[in-house]
């Protein structure tokens, strides 16, 4: 190997803990509560679409921006559900899934040395994405079971000098969903303080209390804002990768040129296919809520049972759980879990400030067929904790 060493920012990169959460998963044949995807299909007519668009031979790069057709139903969408108004053609573009939209949009906004405010615990890419970007993390840590802001806390570090907040509606892992007055505080801090947001809304539809509010609708925030959102958990197609961005113009030029160069466009057959997912009417989205709802419902009792003093979730499909009865720390704790009870969950160290030692949180994933759930809930109820 050359003598030259690798760049900072692949060091820097630490490899993502569900996937060693995963493997030792594997290891202990242990139900995988941990990473956040779902083991039961995607819906039969979004499949049917997929199939349609290969041998209809839309298998070439498709518009950098997205297919138009799509864009214009993402922007009907932000019409119909959101209440904004976007304009197809200048502040819609589609991308391989939120994740390359979270990281065309810091890409877009962040130098190295600019501060980026991140709520913890927090989904856990965002740290790793900021680090390829040499953004320098301001955390602020919100409380169980309401998780809530408030201006007093957050002023003095918008007094230091920010560049951007992430804000994750419903959120993962938390299930936090952030109410019209917290955003109300961020965004009047943001216009104070001159400072973006990043909304991440990925959970958008899976919701079980409370309004979704978009920052973009918040007045003062259309210059400022840049939702990300996507198909992988509405649709049930977390390997599809498809994603898209809203922003305004000015915004939306800076990410594109970026998204062109980065990955050329999102996959080509499957974004017309994700043009018949949002032509599906009300019932999917209330059936597919309510589905989560009964799982989340499954699930928590018997977290609660174990004493490990769960926080209901709001939206998303994560339960936030403390695990100080099981282990010290969180890691050890998500081993013998593993072990005793064969059920993984992410240990919470994945989601918090890396300087913090001490994390006693765990996430458990309920995204699984109700039968997955029950033999998980079943296998926990057998473990002794002394
Ligand atoms: N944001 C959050 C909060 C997530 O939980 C995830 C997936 N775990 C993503 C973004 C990534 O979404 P996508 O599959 O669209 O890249």
């Amino acid at each position: 190997m050359s003598k030259h060493s690798l760049s900072q920012r692949s060091l820097n990169t630490k490899e993502s803990q569900i996937r060693e959460a995963s493997r030792y998963c594997h290891k202990f044949g242990a139900i995988n509560l941990a990473q956040g995807l779902p083991d039961f299909p995607a819906p039969e007519a979004l499949k049917e679409a997929a199939r349609d668009a290969i041998a209809q031979d839309h298998n070439q790069y498709a518009d950098t921006w997205g297919l138009e057709a799509l864009r214009v139903a993402i922007a009907a969408k932000m019409q119909r559900d959101n209440g904004i108004s976007v304009d197809p053609d200048a502040q819609v573009t589609v991308c391989c899934g939120a994740t390359e939209g979270l990281n065309i949009a810091l890409m877009s906004l962040v130098d190295p040395g600019d501060r980026v405010l991140i709520f913890e615990p927090f989904y856990e890419n965002y740290i790793p994405n900021l680090a390829t970007v040499g953004g320098i993390a301001e955390f602020v840590t919100l409380q169980p079971p309401q998780w809530q802001i408030s201006r007093e806390q957050l002023e003095p570090i918008f007094q230091k000098g920010l560049k951007v907040v992430i804000i994750n509606t419903p959120a993962n892992p938390t299930g936090k969903v952030w109410t019209r007055a917290e955003l109300q505080i961020i965004a009047d801090l943001c216009q104070q303080y001159d400072v973006y947001v990043i909304t991440d809304e990925i959970y958008e539809y899976i919701l079980y209390e409370g309004e979704h509010v978009c920052m973009l609708s918040i007045e003062g925030m259309s210059d400022r804002t840049i939702v990300v959102n996507g198909f992988s958990k509405t649709f049930c197609v977390t390997g599809w990768r498809l994603g898209y961005t809203i922003a305004c113009p000015e915004l939306t030029a800076a990410m594109r040129r970026i998204h062109d160069f980065l990955t050329i466009c999102a996959p080509a057959p499957l974004q017309y296919a994700a043009l018949a997912a949002l032509n599906f009417g009300r019932d999917y989205y209330h059936q597919m809520a309510a589905d989560y709802k009964r799982k989340r419902d499954l699930l928590y009792p018997a977290l609660q049972q174990m004493g490990l003093n769960p926080v209901l979730p709001r939206g998303a499909y994560y339960i936030w759980t403390d695990c100080s009865i099981l282990a010290a720390d969180a890691n050890a704790a998500a081993y013998r879990l593993a072990k005793e009870a064969k059920v993984a969950a992410v240990p919470g160290n994945c989601f918090t400030n890396p300087s913090q030692t001490e994390v006693t949180g765990l996430r458990f994933c309920f995204a699984k067929q109700d039968s997955t759930l029950e033999a998980a809930v079943a296998q926990m109820q057998q473990v002794q904790i002394t």
